[in-house]
Protein backbone atom coordinates (compact mmCIF):
# COMPACT_ATOMS: atom_id res chain seq x y z
CA UNK A 1 0.00 0.00 0.00
CA UNK A 2 2.65 2.71 -1.09
CA UNK A 3 1.16 6.38 -0.38
CA UNK A 4 2.61 9.28 -2.21
CA UNK A 5 4.19 11.97 0.06
CA UNK A 6 2.44 15.22 0.04
CA UNK A 7 4.54 18.05 -1.52
CA UNK A 8 4.67 21.25 0.55
CA UNK A 9 4.51 23.03 -2.76
CA UNK A 10 1.15 21.51 -2.74
CA UNK A 11 0.03 22.97 0.09
CA UNK A 12 -1.38 26.83 -0.63
CA UNK A 13 0.46 29.72 1.72
CA UNK A 14 -0.51 29.01 5.26
CA UNK A 15 -1.58 31.64 8.31
CA UNK A 16 -0.81 28.83 11.08
CA UNK A 17 2.16 29.52 12.97
CA UNK A 18 5.27 27.79 11.47
CA UNK A 19 6.32 25.77 14.77
CA UNK A 20 5.53 22.14 13.68
CA UNK A 21 7.74 19.53 11.41
CA UNK A 22 4.91 18.29 8.98
CA UNK A 23 4.66 14.81 8.49
CA UNK A 24 4.21 14.48 4.31
CA UNK A 25 0.86 13.02 4.72
CA UNK A 26 -2.76 15.27 4.41
CA UNK A 27 -5.21 13.64 5.88
CA UNK A 28 -9.06 14.02 4.75
CA UNK A 29 -11.18 11.26 6.42
CA UNK A 30 -10.04 8.11 8.93
CA UNK A 31 -11.78 4.91 9.95
CA UNK A 32 -10.61 2.61 12.99
CA UNK A 33 -7.00 2.45 12.69
CA UNK A 34 -6.99 3.65 8.78
CA UNK A 35 -6.23 7.66 8.01
CA UNK A 36 -7.30 8.36 4.23
CA UNK A 37 -5.72 10.95 2.37
CA UNK A 38 -6.96 13.18 -0.37
CA UNK A 39 -5.90 10.37 -3.34
CA UNK A 40 -7.76 7.55 -1.25
CA UNK A 41 -4.56 5.78 -0.13
CA UNK A 42 -5.16 4.45 3.46
CA UNK A 43 -2.43 4.88 5.87
CA UNK A 44 -2.27 2.51 8.69
CA UNK A 45 -2.22 4.53 12.08
CA UNK A 46 0.08 3.72 14.48
CA UNK A 47 0.91 6.96 16.46
CA UNK A 48 -3.15 8.13 16.69
CA UNK A 49 -2.14 11.58 16.97
CA UNK A 50 0.16 11.87 19.64
CA UNK A 51 -1.42 9.09 21.42
CA UNK A 52 -5.05 10.54 21.81
CA UNK A 53 -7.22 8.73 19.63
CA UNK A 54 -7.24 5.71 21.76
CA UNK A 55 -10.75 4.45 20.50
CA UNK A 56 -9.40 5.19 16.86
CA UNK A 57 -11.91 7.11 14.03
CA UNK A 58 -15.40 7.12 13.72
CA UNK A 59 -16.04 5.24 16.75
CA UNK A 60 -20.10 4.59 16.72
CA UNK A 61 -20.34 5.09 20.34
CA UNK A 62 -17.70 7.98 20.90
CA UNK A 63 -19.71 9.79 18.01
CA UNK A 64 -22.90 9.27 18.80
CA UNK A 65 -22.40 10.54 22.35
CA UNK A 66 -20.67 13.72 21.09
CA UNK A 67 -23.66 14.19 19.04
CA UNK A 68 -26.48 13.58 21.36
CA UNK A 69 -24.34 16.15 24.09
CA UNK A 70 -24.29 18.62 21.16
CA UNK A 71 -28.20 18.18 20.65
CA UNK A 72 -28.73 18.19 24.77
CA UNK A 73 -26.42 21.22 25.71
CA UNK A 74 -23.10 22.03 24.57
CA UNK A 75 -22.04 24.41 27.09
CA UNK A 76 -22.20 25.01 30.28
CA UNK A 77 -19.90 26.77 32.66
CA UNK A 78 -18.75 25.10 36.23
CA UNK A 79 -21.05 27.15 38.28
CA UNK A 80 -23.94 25.50 36.87
CA UNK A 81 -24.90 21.78 37.53
CA UNK A 82 -24.96 19.44 34.87
CA UNK A 83 -25.85 15.34 35.78
CA UNK A 84 -23.41 14.59 32.04
CA UNK A 85 -20.47 16.63 34.35
CA UNK A 86 -21.39 14.40 37.54
CA UNK A 87 -21.50 11.73 36.06
CA UNK A 88 -18.34 11.73 33.84
CA UNK A 89 -16.15 12.38 37.02
CA UNK A 90 -17.90 9.20 38.96
CA UNK A 91 -16.79 7.04 35.99
CA UNK A 92 -13.51 8.15 35.61
CA UNK A 93 -12.77 7.22 39.29
CA UNK A 94 -14.41 3.93 38.98
CA UNK A 95 -12.79 2.83 36.44
CA UNK A 96 -9.31 3.44 38.21
CA UNK A 97 -10.34 1.76 40.72
CA UNK A 98 -8.13 3.84 42.68
CA UNK A 99 -8.85 5.51 46.34
CA UNK A 100 -9.43 9.25 44.66
CA UNK A 101 -11.84 11.51 45.78
CA UNK A 102 -12.55 14.36 43.68
CA UNK A 103 -11.59 14.93 39.92
CA UNK A 104 -10.72 18.40 38.41
CA UNK A 105 -11.49 18.63 34.83
CA UNK A 106 -9.35 21.15 32.72
CA UNK A 107 -8.21 20.89 29.22
CA UNK A 108 -4.54 19.62 28.33
CA UNK A 109 -2.21 17.49 29.77
CA UNK A 110 0.07 21.03 31.02
CA UNK A 111 -2.91 22.44 32.35
CA UNK A 112 -3.47 19.53 34.55
CA UNK A 113 0.02 19.29 35.54
CA UNK A 114 -0.16 23.34 36.39
CA UNK A 115 -2.62 22.45 38.64
CA UNK A 116 -1.61 19.69 40.13
CA UNK A 117 2.08 21.73 41.13
CA UNK A 118 0.20 24.43 42.00
CA UNK A 119 -1.86 22.37 44.55
CA UNK A 120 0.78 20.72 45.86
CA UNK A 121 2.81 24.11 46.25
CA UNK A 122 0.09 25.64 48.27
CA UNK A 123 -0.63 22.99 50.40
CA UNK A 124 2.78 22.52 51.50
CA UNK A 125 3.92 25.68 51.67
CA UNK A 126 7.45 24.69 50.35
CA UNK A 127 9.24 26.16 47.09
CA UNK A 128 11.00 22.70 45.51
CA UNK A 129 9.80 20.00 43.00
CA UNK A 130 11.86 16.90 42.06
CA UNK A 131 10.90 15.67 38.11
CA UNK A 132 12.64 12.48 36.16
CA UNK A 133 15.36 13.13 33.83
CA UNK A 134 13.77 12.07 30.87
CA UNK A 135 10.61 13.63 31.75
CA UNK A 136 7.85 15.48 29.46
CA UNK A 137 4.96 17.40 31.40
CA UNK A 138 4.10 20.26 28.87
CA UNK A 139 4.52 23.62 27.10
CA UNK A 140 3.32 26.24 30.27
CA UNK A 141 5.51 28.23 33.10
CA UNK A 142 5.31 25.00 35.57
CA UNK A 143 4.75 21.63 33.62
CA UNK A 144 7.66 23.05 31.55
CA UNK A 145 9.81 24.55 34.45
CA UNK A 146 9.71 20.23 35.11
CA UNK A 147 10.13 19.25 31.79
CA UNK A 148 13.72 17.47 31.29
CA UNK A 149 16.26 19.17 28.55
CA UNK A 150 13.27 22.45 28.15
CA UNK A 151 15.02 24.96 29.49
CA UNK A 152 17.75 24.79 27.20
CA UNK A 153 15.30 24.00 23.71
CA UNK A 154 12.40 25.85 24.46
CA UNK A 155 10.95 26.82 27.85
CA UNK A 156 11.30 30.78 26.73
CA UNK A 157 10.42 32.15 30.43
CA UNK A 158 13.19 34.14 32.15
CA UNK A 159 12.60 31.78 35.10
CA UNK A 160 10.83 29.20 36.93
CA UNK A 161 7.99 29.67 39.18
CA UNK A 162 9.78 27.38 41.97
CA UNK A 163 13.22 25.51 42.53
CA UNK A 164 13.82 22.64 40.58
CA UNK A 165 15.73 19.57 40.41
CA UNK A 166 15.69 16.19 38.02
CA UNK A 167 16.68 12.79 39.60
CA UNK A 168 18.20 10.42 37.05
CA UNK A 169 16.50 7.47 36.24
CA UNK A 170 16.01 4.39 38.44
CA UNK A 171 18.80 6.52 40.74
CA UNK A 172 17.89 6.03 44.78
CA UNK A 173 20.39 7.76 45.76
CA UNK A 174 19.36 10.58 44.25
CA UNK A 175 15.80 10.40 45.22
CA UNK A 176 17.31 10.33 49.13
CA UNK A 177 19.47 13.72 48.05
CA UNK A 178 16.84 15.78 46.05
CA UNK A 179 13.39 15.07 48.02
CA UNK A 180 14.02 16.73 51.00
CA UNK A 181 12.12 18.94 53.12
CA UNK A 182 11.64 21.70 51.03
CA UNK A 183 10.17 19.11 48.53
CA UNK A 184 6.49 20.30 47.74
CA UNK A 185 5.90 17.44 45.53
CA UNK A 186 8.00 14.85 42.72
CA UNK A 187 6.25 14.57 39.33
CA UNK A 188 6.89 11.73 37.17
CA UNK A 189 5.91 10.01 34.34
CA UNK A 190 5.66 6.11 35.00
CA UNK A 191 5.98 5.26 31.42
CA UNK A 192 8.01 8.24 30.25
CA UNK A 193 6.17 8.64 26.88
CA UNK A 194 8.64 11.26 24.31
CA UNK A 195 11.46 9.76 25.90
CA UNK A 196 10.93 6.65 23.97
CA UNK A 197 8.12 4.42 26.16
CA UNK A 198 10.19 4.50 29.06
CA UNK A 199 9.33 2.40 31.83
CA UNK A 200 10.13 3.76 35.49
CA UNK A 201 9.41 0.43 37.08
CA UNK A 202 7.89 -0.55 39.74
CA UNK A 203 11.16 -0.60 42.68
CA UNK A 204 11.87 3.02 41.76
CA UNK A 205 8.03 4.47 41.76
CA UNK A 206 8.06 2.95 45.26
CA UNK A 207 11.08 4.38 46.43
CA UNK A 208 10.07 7.79 45.06
CA UNK A 209 6.39 7.07 46.94
CA UNK A 210 8.31 5.87 50.13
CA UNK A 211 10.81 9.22 50.29
CA UNK A 212 7.41 11.49 49.22
CA UNK A 213 5.30 9.89 52.54
CA UNK A 214 9.24 10.72 54.64
CA UNK A 215 9.45 14.05 54.28
CA UNK A 216 5.81 15.22 53.45
CA UNK A 217 5.93 15.66 49.86
CA UNK A 218 2.89 15.13 47.40
CA UNK A 219 3.52 12.24 44.64
CA UNK A 220 2.28 13.68 41.55
CA UNK A 221 1.67 11.05 38.50
CA UNK A 222 1.75 11.93 35.23
CA UNK A 223 -0.53 10.23 32.98
CA UNK A 224 -1.29 12.56 30.29
CA UNK A 225 0.25 9.74 28.19
CA UNK A 226 0.78 6.76 30.03
CA UNK A 227 -3.09 6.72 31.32
CA UNK A 228 -6.89 5.55 29.97
CA UNK A 229 -5.99 2.52 29.63
CA UNK A 230 -2.82 3.02 27.40
CA UNK A 231 -0.73 0.77 29.47
CA UNK A 232 -3.38 -2.52 29.18
CA UNK A 233 -4.33 -1.14 32.53
CA UNK A 234 -6.75 1.90 33.63
CA UNK A 235 -3.59 3.53 34.71
CA UNK A 236 0.10 2.57 35.04
CA UNK A 237 -0.26 3.58 38.87
CA UNK A 238 -2.90 0.09 38.84
CA UNK A 239 -0.10 -1.29 36.70
CA UNK A 240 2.77 -0.78 39.42
CA UNK A 241 1.02 -0.90 42.60
CA UNK A 242 1.84 2.50 43.40
CA UNK A 243 -0.23 5.17 44.89
CA UNK A 244 0.24 8.67 43.81
CA UNK A 245 -1.50 11.60 45.38
CA UNK A 246 -2.68 13.15 42.50
CA UNK A 247 -2.73 11.78 39.16
CA UNK A 248 -2.79 13.78 35.85
CA UNK A 249 -4.56 12.59 32.56
CA UNK A 250 -5.50 13.69 28.93
CA UNK A 251 -5.01 12.61 25.64
CA UNK A 252 -6.76 9.40 25.22
CA UNK A 253 -9.45 10.48 28.11
CA UNK A 254 -11.19 12.33 24.87
CA UNK A 255 -10.49 10.40 22.02
CA UNK A 256 -9.49 13.76 19.88
CA UNK A 257 -12.19 16.01 22.22
CA UNK A 258 -10.29 18.62 24.42
CA UNK A 259 -9.99 17.66 27.77
CA UNK A 260 -8.03 16.33 30.74
CA UNK A 261 -8.35 15.63 34.40
CA UNK A 262 -6.80 15.84 37.70
CA UNK A 263 -7.53 12.69 40.57
CA UNK A 264 -7.17 13.32 44.20
CA UNK A 265 -6.90 11.61 47.30
CA UNK A 266 -9.24 12.45 50.03
CA UNK A 267 -6.08 14.43 52.18
CA UNK A 268 -5.76 16.71 48.88
CA UNK A 269 -9.25 17.26 48.39
CA UNK A 270 -9.90 18.64 51.96
CA UNK A 271 -7.33 20.83 51.19
CA UNK A 272 -9.19 22.76 48.49
CA UNK A 273 -10.97 25.95 48.93
CA UNK A 274 -13.97 27.15 47.17
CA UNK A 275 -12.58 29.50 44.18
CA UNK A 276 -9.30 27.79 44.67
CA UNK A 277 -8.87 26.46 40.97
CA UNK A 278 -11.03 27.76 38.06
CA UNK A 279 -11.45 27.01 34.31
CA UNK A 280 -13.92 28.11 32.10
CA UNK A 281 -14.52 25.05 29.21
CA UNK A 282 -13.02 22.47 31.67
CA UNK A 283 -15.17 20.28 32.19
CA UNK A 284 -17.94 21.35 29.62
CA UNK A 285 -20.51 19.15 28.57
CA UNK A 286 -18.91 17.93 25.44
CA UNK A 287 -15.86 16.75 27.11
CA UNK A 288 -17.63 15.15 29.66
CA UNK A 289 -19.89 13.20 27.05
CA UNK A 290 -16.54 12.64 25.59
CA UNK A 291 -14.95 10.70 29.00
CA UNK A 292 -18.00 8.85 29.60
CA UNK A 293 -18.12 7.60 26.02
CA UNK A 294 -14.31 6.69 26.09
CA UNK A 295 -14.77 4.78 29.30
CA UNK A 296 -17.98 3.06 28.07
CA UNK A 297 -16.07 1.58 25.09
CA UNK A 298 -13.04 0.78 27.05
CA UNK A 299 -14.93 -1.22 29.35
CA UNK A 300 -17.77 -2.77 27.34
CA UNK A 301 -15.42 -3.64 24.09
CA UNK A 302 -12.72 -5.25 26.45
CA UNK A 303 -10.17 -2.76 25.34
CA UNK A 304 -7.69 -2.88 28.33
CA UNK A 305 -7.22 -6.90 27.57
CA UNK A 306 -6.69 -6.13 23.94
CA UNK A 307 -3.92 -3.44 24.55
CA UNK A 308 -2.21 -6.00 26.95
CA UNK A 309 -2.46 -9.10 24.16
CA UNK A 310 -1.95 -6.63 20.82
CA UNK A 311 1.30 -5.17 22.63
CA UNK A 312 2.44 -8.56 23.66
CA UNK A 313 1.52 -9.42 19.78
CA UNK A 314 4.41 -6.32 18.54
CA UNK A 315 6.64 -7.53 21.12
CA UNK A 316 6.96 -11.08 20.09
CA UNK A 317 6.39 -10.26 16.44
CA UNK A 318 8.14 -7.04 15.33
CA UNK A 319 11.82 -7.61 16.37
CA UNK A 320 12.89 -7.58 12.69
CA UNK A 321 14.55 -5.73 10.33
CA UNK A 322 16.13 -2.96 11.51
CA UNK A 323 14.19 -3.17 15.05
CA UNK A 324 16.62 -4.72 17.76
CA UNK A 325 14.32 -4.46 20.75
CA UNK A 326 10.83 -3.24 21.84
CA UNK A 327 10.43 -1.44 25.12
CA UNK A 328 7.34 -0.06 27.04
CA UNK A 329 4.32 -0.80 27.97
CA UNK A 330 0.44 -1.91 26.43
CA UNK A 331 0.38 0.24 23.50
CA UNK A 332 2.76 2.77 24.73
CA UNK A 333 5.83 0.88 22.77
CA UNK A 334 9.56 2.16 21.32
CA UNK A 335 10.91 0.25 19.18
CA UNK A 336 14.45 0.54 19.15
CA UNK A 337 16.64 0.45 15.93
CA UNK A 338 19.56 0.64 14.64
CA UNK A 339 19.50 3.26 11.81
CA UNK A 340 17.83 6.66 12.92
CA UNK A 341 14.24 6.49 13.95
CA UNK A 342 13.74 9.33 11.59
CA UNK A 343 14.45 6.99 8.53
CA UNK A 344 12.68 3.96 9.35
CA UNK A 345 9.97 6.48 9.96
CA UNK A 346 9.70 7.65 7.02
CA UNK A 347 10.44 4.42 5.20
CA UNK A 348 7.17 2.69 6.71
CA UNK A 349 5.19 6.09 5.89
CA UNK A 350 6.24 5.41 1.75
CA UNK A 351 4.67 1.87 2.65
CA UNK A 352 1.71 3.01 4.11
CA UNK A 353 2.35 2.88 8.01
CA UNK A 354 2.67 5.87 9.98
CA UNK A 355 4.67 5.72 13.44
CA UNK A 356 6.26 8.45 15.58
CA UNK A 357 9.48 9.26 16.48
CA UNK A 358 10.82 10.29 20.15
CA UNK A 359 13.66 12.34 21.97
CA UNK A 360 15.98 9.09 21.57
CA UNK A 361 16.51 9.55 18.26
CA UNK A 362 16.74 5.13 17.89
CA UNK A 363 13.50 4.91 19.15
CA UNK A 364 10.24 4.60 16.78
CA UNK A 365 7.29 5.38 19.17
CA UNK A 366 4.29 3.18 18.46
CA UNK A 367 0.98 4.52 20.10
CA UNK A 368 -1.58 3.39 18.33
CA UNK A 369 -5.41 3.11 18.70
CA UNK A 370 -6.67 0.28 21.60
CA UNK A 371 -8.85 -1.36 19.00
CA UNK A 372 -5.60 -2.56 16.77
CA UNK A 373 -5.84 -5.92 15.73
CA UNK A 374 -3.32 -8.61 15.51
CA UNK A 375 -3.85 -8.42 11.47
CA UNK A 376 -2.58 -4.69 11.84
CA UNK A 377 0.86 -6.05 13.38
CA UNK A 378 1.19 -8.48 10.72
CA UNK A 379 1.34 -5.61 8.49
CA UNK A 380 3.98 -3.61 10.66
CA UNK A 381 6.22 -6.74 10.97
CA UNK A 382 6.09 -7.48 7.43
CA UNK A 383 6.69 -4.43 6.33
CA UNK A 384 9.59 -4.35 8.95
CA UNK A 385 10.75 -7.05 7.91
CA UNK A 386 11.55 -5.56 4.47
CA UNK A 387 13.65 -2.72 5.44
CA UNK A 388 17.40 -2.85 5.18
CA UNK A 389 18.54 -3.59 8.56
N1 LIG B 1 2.47 15.16 30.03
C1 LIG B 1 2.81 14.19 29.17
C2 LIG B 1 3.35 12.90 29.71
C3 LIG B 1 2.66 14.37 27.79
O1 LIG B 1 3.03 13.40 26.95
C4 LIG B 1 2.13 15.59 27.33
C5 LIG B 1 1.97 15.83 25.87
O2 LIG B 1 2.56 15.21 25.05
C6 LIG B 1 1.79 16.58 28.26
C7 LIG B 1 1.95 16.33 29.59
C8 LIG B 1 1.21 17.88 27.81
O3 LIG B 1 -0.08 17.68 27.40
P1 LIG B 1 -0.81 18.79 26.47
O4 LIG B 1 -0.09 18.82 25.18
O5 LIG B 1 -2.22 18.28 26.38
O6 LIG B 1 -0.72 20.07 27.21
Amino acid sequence: MPVTATATSAVPASYLAPVFAQYPLEVVSASGVWLRNARGERVLDLYGGHAVAGLGYDHPGFTAALARQAHACNFQTNAVAMAVRERAAARLVRFSQLPFASVFLVNSGAEANENALKIALRATGRDHVAAIEGGFHGRTAAAGAVTSGAQAKWYGFPRTPFDVSFIPRGDAAAVRAQVTGRTAAVIVEPVQGLAGAVELGAPFLAALRARCDEVGALLIFDEVQCGVGRTGHPFAANLYGVMPDLLTTAKALGNGFPCAALLMTQPVTAGLKLESLGTTFGGGPMACAAIEAVIEAIESEGLLEQVRRVGAAIRAQCVVGPVTAVQGAGLLLGLRTRRPARQIQAELLEGGILAGTASDPQVLRLLPAYVLGEEHVELLRDALADLTP
